[in-house]
């Protein structure tokens, strides 16, 4: 399949709105869309992405008014936090409208929706016919692309379109609420933290560890994640103050081990979380075989930050 690149929004969704998939950008990760209303689409869109079937997709709006389209409730949590962070970084869990499929939900009563506040992401959605499910835009299992040149290296013949924007100013994927049940629970940690969710809505708590005997609450959250080709260790900064490998990186908040082969020192959790994935990839590009990664406290940011690198290295 030939991809076309392309800085046009219009020419992008008109190769959405006849039944092709196509990366975009966000202002957490650039997505992979595909129309709800095209199911072969929504097929090719896993196969694209390696994708496993029972990983349900995130359903993208421009507007909250499309929200009535796409969920059958939404209770009181749900509409104090669309009010407070929509457009932006957040997704919620929903009780689904029957109009969107099973294919998209992957077989869940639930959906999760999202209304990206990056311009682009914007008017491009704005110009789609219908709301467009959308994963992040990388090869299943790898760190998600947060410019449009690792979406390139990753998909390029694999998808009908790319539409070129800026790299993402917040580089890691949306936090995700789940405010289907009694109780809105955070599933996913990301660039609104638990902190802000919580100065709105006191109740919501954070998931807790996962009991084999039930079905994880959120199907993806079960498949390695963010993994570059080279081993993630997390670092302290306290047992090894110097590196004898000459393949090795580091990319932290703190002054780094001696004798790393690259290096990312971040002025803050900020930069730290907008930088880990463009650095996992270039490492990878550069044939790096370890990656040092500070682990910041759980606080803020940081819970997203540490809750990335705790899956690549492995650990969660
Ligand atoms: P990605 O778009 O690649 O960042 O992955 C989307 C994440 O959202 C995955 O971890 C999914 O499991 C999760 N997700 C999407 N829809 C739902 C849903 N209805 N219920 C729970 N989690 C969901
Ligand atoms: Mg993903």
């Amino acid at each position: 399949m030939q991809t076309t690149l392309t800085d046009s929004v219009e020419e992008a969704a008109r190769i959405l709105n006849s039944g092709g998939i196509v990366a975009f950008p966000t202002e957490t990760v650039y997505g992979l869309g595909a129309g709800i209303s095209h199911p072969e689409a929504i097929r090719q869109l896993f196969r694209a992405k390696g994708r496993p079937m029972d990983n349900p997709l995130i359903v993208h709006l421009y507007s909250t008014q499309q929200l009535a389209a796409v969920a059958a409730e939404v209770n009181q949590a749900a509409k104090i936090l669309i009010e407070r962070f929509f457009p932006g970084p957040l997704t919620l869990v929903l009780k689904k409208n029957p109009a969107v499929p099973y294919s998209v939900t992957a077989g869940l009563d639930t959906v999760g929706v999202r209304c990206p506040q990056n311009p682009v992401a914007r008017e491009f959605l704005r110009l789609c016919d219908s709301p467009v499910a959308a994963p992040s835009a990388n090869l299943s299992g790898l760190p998600s692309s947060t410019n449009w040149e690792a979406v390139y290296e990753d998909l390029d013949g694999k998808i009908g379109c790319l539409l070129r924007g800026k790299p993402s100013a917040i580089g890691l994927e949306s936090t995700i609420v789940d405010c289907s049940g009694a109780k809105p629970v955070l599933l996913r940690a990301g660039a609104i933290t638990l902190e802000q969710l919580q100065a709105v809505v006191p109740e919501i708590t954070a998931n807790a560890a996962t009991n084999e005997q039930e079905p994880p609450k959120s199907p993806g959250l079960k498949y390695p994640h963010y993994t570059p080709k080279a081993s993630v260790v997390l670092w302290d900064g306290k047992e090894e103050s110097r590196i004898e490998n000459s393949s090795s990186a580091y990319i932290g908040l703190s002054s780094p081990p001696e004798g790393v082969a690259q290096l990312k020192v971040c002025l803050n959790l900020e930069e730290y979380g907008r930088e880990l994935f463009r650095f996992f990839r270039q490492c990878d590009a550069e044939g790096i075989s370890i990656i040092y990664c500070e682990l910041p406290s759980s606080r803020g940011l940081g819970r997203a930050i540490s809750d990335r690198l705790m899956r690549a290295a492995g650990i969660s």
